[in-house]
């Protein structure tokens, strides 16, 4: 039989209804894995080991670094691991860790629910029995499992507050499709044959900026871009942001590279690519050296952002890693 670890972080899947709603509750959790899903135990052999208990908004690089070691740490003496998470930042823990942890050889697969396990329909027994079968399989990725679906961990994101179908990877096909016969895909990456690493460094001195219509330049006058590096744009489709008259933000970006901080492009649109060539727009931002964000999600966007941050490259390596696919988070420039 395999050995998985099963990694508790917290999240709706840890949490108890009572009358005051969804609230953490460590103690019945272990009953429920230990009493209540004595199932699990013949999919594997589980060790079940509780890391934290948080709800996901509160996580942060902090968490991140704990998580990783722990994963790295533990990589040799179980088969896979499931990273039990809360589903509100389970896309950005998965897409930091992808960059953290390079050349992993076990599935680490990260699983939660919409509705507390206690709860007669909940969603959360399903995943988890999904999630611990995925982790039984040659799968050398950092992925997402939910609702009978496996995700690339860096190229998914949350899409649903209220379906059980709350993930998907709008610009990468599912790793697996659980049905009646598991369903692979071609994509899986396997066999790693290099030495894992771990390097859990994170820069927070982002900025993320919605581009909408009317959004006033002079309101990001209070963006302090001494402590900022990175400015991250969500534009409008391909990567456009106004350019013309008092909402040009084209003033703003060239203050941004004249403060040597770096102007990324992503877009509000989930699906296909940023192209910066296409638009007039696209045009002046790549002759400031804007980076298109290409097809990466905004999670693997932010995180791979902050961990080349963390890593002080310069200038120029800084462009040369994030243009380039890492972990698997993008295919095109
Ligand atoms: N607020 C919860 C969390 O992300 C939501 C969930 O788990 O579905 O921790």
């Amino acid at each position: 039989m395999k050995k998985i670890l099963l990694l508790q972080t917290g999240g709706t899947i840890a949490m108890q209804l009572d009358s005051g709603g969804a609230q953490i509750n460590t103690d019945k959790w272990l009953n429920v894995i230990y009493k209540e899903m004595p199932e699990l135990r013949r999919i594997a052999d589980i060790e079940v080991e509780n890391l934290f208990f948080e709800d996901s908004s509160d996580l942060n690089h902090t968490h991140w670094k704990l998580l990783a070691e722990e994963i790295f740490k533990k990589r040799k003496s179980f088969d896979g691991i499931v990273v039990l998470h809360g589903t509100d930042t389970m896309a950005y823990t998965a897409s930091a860790l992808s960059f953290v942890l390079q050349n992993l050889d076990i599935p680490v697969i990260f699983t939660g629910s919409q509705v507390p396990m206690s709860n007669i329909r909940s969603d959360a027994r399903r995943n988890l029995v999904n999630a611990v079968e995925m982790a039984t399989h040659p799968i050398s990725e950092i992925a997402i499992c939910f609702n009978d679906h496996l995700f690339r961990g860096n190229r998914s994101t949350k899409m649903s507050i209220g379906d059980f179908d709350a993930f998907s990877s709008p610009n990468f096909p599912p790793l697996a499709q659980i049905g009646i016969k598991i369903n692979f895909s071609k994509y899986v990456r396997k066999d790693v044959n290099v030495e894992a690493t771990c390097s859990p460094l994170f820069d927070d001195s982002v900025h993320v900026i919605k581009v909408f219509p009317n959004l006033n330049p002079e309101m990001l006058d209070c963006i302090n871009l001494e402590r900022t590096k990175a400015v991250i744009f969500e534009a409008f489709g391909i990567g456009n942001i106004p350019i013309k008259g008092k909402y040009s933000l084209l003033p703003f970006a060239e203050k941004c590279r004249d403060s040597n901080c770096h102007v990324i492009i992503n877009s509000q649109a989930p699906y296909d690519a940023v192209d910066l060539s296409q638009y007039s727009s696209g045009r002046e931002l790549l002759k400031l050296g804007g980076l298109s964000g290409g097809e990466m999600t905004m999670e693997a966007t932010i995180t791979k952002t902050m961990y080349l941050l963390g890593h002080n490259v310069d200038e120029a390596g800084f462009r040369e890693q994030f243009m380039k696919n890492t972990a698997g988070e993008r295919s095109k420039n």
